[in-house]
């Protein structure tokens, strides 16, 4: 691997375009019309001009990513989450074209996109699934009977969703039918396909998820698991590891059969590169549940690597090269003594909280990120930078480690008040609460919290906020028009990317 195209933009493009060049593996970005000056764009060794801002014309299309990799002879692509990500066709297409896609093989992701198909196999492979009916082809009439027999309240999913889409509660027998179009429709128009399934409602779960690495040599590795509890409208808003119900050793016989579990499923679906397995806990009996696979880059992933000091990006590199998965001993068997501290992750978005989390977009006239020890901040924005509105709305992960669980929270409110953006409504407010709540400093937050209990008002003085800022506006980028280019290899190319700037 000597040259790596980047299929994806934001923080997240970011992120591997710098794993890249830390490997000495030369990178190649992609871009839209609205990210002609977005940080990925410039920090690459190239840029290749997709198309208009629309996904569907730009980051979705296949073909021009394709061809993008051939013209600048890349010989590698990560597509890193979203977008094409989770597409087996385009890991075919990539695989067909001679150029490695950093991630499963499509066979795998095949047996795992679907959650009826993921649920199947888990059954199969003894994992523990929430009892309820996992048939393809499913008429409403079946899934009826199926939601009579496993007991009210139900959860009815689509087979294909994704984000929280196409899934609905239902609470009794008389509103079955109308929440079932509701979830049907949603679900043909976001993903096409109205296939569902029906499962029990868990009652007030902890969503924890095992980060799992596998080579192609047969070694599949379980680098413990986060928790993301903290959700609104089934979104994750701040993830932690290790899960505060591990903590101080607690429960050893969970996370033990939560391992074997991940890691039997990731066998069976020959599994390879980087992926999680999504479980609910309901801390009350102990009992887990298999929820689906996410067969690629996790958003949270940098939580778990500031508690083992694995770079996951890098490894995602080196198993598509073919090389052997070596981690440290404890590691490789989940020794949880091999957990140094705690992590939490916040997700900053340019979301408005006080307007019931509208969309904000706009241009970034001020940009200030905290810095300091056990900080990390990743983002694919910066000072001057446009948030357009075509694309989700993750403005920068704030990432914290610290010895304690209480260390990290305290530093991570800390880093929230040092995060200032100016030009765009953003959730730091609402975040730096949550911080606060008495549930989450407990640890007991279930994935109902927020919308349950969590009553947010806005008691920020923002006048106050505004005038800090006032002096980081002037550093606001200059936009200098950029065409659309190849750029070819020259003496600058290890260079930084500001150099490319045209
Ligand atoms: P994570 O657990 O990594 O947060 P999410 O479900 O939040 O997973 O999705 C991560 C990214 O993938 C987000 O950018 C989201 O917009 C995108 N995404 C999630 N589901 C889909 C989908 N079905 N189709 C396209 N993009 C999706
Ligand atoms: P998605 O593809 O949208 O991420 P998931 O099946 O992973 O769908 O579920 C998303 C979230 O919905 C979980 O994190 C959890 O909060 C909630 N959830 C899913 N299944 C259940 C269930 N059976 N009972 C209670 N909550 C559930
Ligand atoms: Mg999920």
């Amino acid at each position: 691997m000597r040259k790596l195209l980047v299929a994806n933009r934001g923080e997240i493009a970011v992120r591997v375009l710098r794993a890249a060049r830390e490997m000495g593996i030369r990178t190649v970005a992609v871009y839209s019309d609205a990210d002609l000056h977005a940080p990925h764009a410039l920090l690459a060794d190239e840029a290749v001009y997709l198309g208009a801002s629309e996904p569907l014309e730009s980051y979705l299309r296949a073909d021009k990513i394709l061809d993008a990799a051939r013209r600048t002879g890349a010989d590698a692509i990560h597509p890193g989450y979203g977008f094409l990500a989770e597409s087996a066709d385009f890991a075919e297409a990539c695989a067909e074209a001679g150029l490695p896609f950093v991630g499963p093989p499509a066979t795998a992701m095949r047996r795992l996109g679907a959650k009826i198909a993921a649920k199947r196999l888990a059954n199969d492979a003894g994992v523990p699934t929430v009892p309820g009916y996992f048939e393809p082809d499913a008429s409403e009439e079946d899934l009826r009977r199926a939601a009579h027999r496993v007991g009210y309240p139900v959860l009815l999913k689509a087979s294909a969703g994704g984000g929280g889409r196409g899934m609905r509660v239902v609470l009794s027998e008389s509103e079955f039918g109308a929440q079932y179009r509701t979830a049907t429709d949603e679900a043909r128009n976001a993903f096409g396909d109205g296939a569902m399934m029906v499962e029990k409602l868990v009652e007030r779960p902890h969503h924890v998820e095992v980060q799992i690495l596998a080579d192609t040599h047969g070694q599949v590795a379980a680098l413990f698991e986060r928790e993301c509890s903290v959700q609104r409208r089934h979104q994750k808003l701040i993830e932690e590891a290790p899960s505060p119900l591990f903590a101080n050793g607690a429960r050893p016989e969970v996370w033990a059969a939560m391992r074997e579990a991940a890691i039997s499923l990731a066998r069976a679906a020959g599994y390879v590169g980087a992926g999680t397995v999504e479980f609910i806990v309901e801390p009350t009996t102990d009992a887990f549940y298999f929820l689906e696979v996410n067969a690629r880059l996790q958003v949270e992933h940098p939580v778990t690597e500031a508690i083992t000091g694995v770079d996951l990006v890098q490894w995602q590199l080196r198993i598509a090269r073919g090389e052997r998965l070596s981690l440290a001993p404890p590691l490789m068997v989940g020794d949880r003594t091999a957990i140094r501290g705690h992590a939490i992750e916040a997700r900053v978005v340019a979301e408005d909280p006080a307007q019931n989390f509208a969309p904000s977009t706009g241009r970034l006239v001020g940009w200030a990120e905290p810095t300091g020890p056990g900080i990390r901040v990743d983002t694919g924005y910066g000072p001057g930078v446009e948030v357009p509105r075509y694309y989700d709305s993750l403005l920068a992960k704030t990432i914290v480690h610290g010895e304690s669980r209480e260390a990290a929270r305290v530093r991570l409110r800390q880093a929230l008040a040092d995060f200032h953006v100016l030009g765009v409504r953003t959730n730091i407010a609402f975040l730096r609460d949550l911080l606060e709540a008495p549930a989450f400093l407990a640890g007991s937050v279930d994935t109902g919290f927020v919308e349950r209990e969590f009553d947010w008002e806005d008691t920020a003085d923002h006048s106050a906020e505004l005038g800090l800022i006032a002096g980081a506006a002037g550093n606001a980028r200059p936009t200098t028009e950029r065409t659309p280019h190849t750029r070819p290899a020259g003496p600058w190319e290890s260079a930084d990317g500001f150099r490319n700037v045209r």
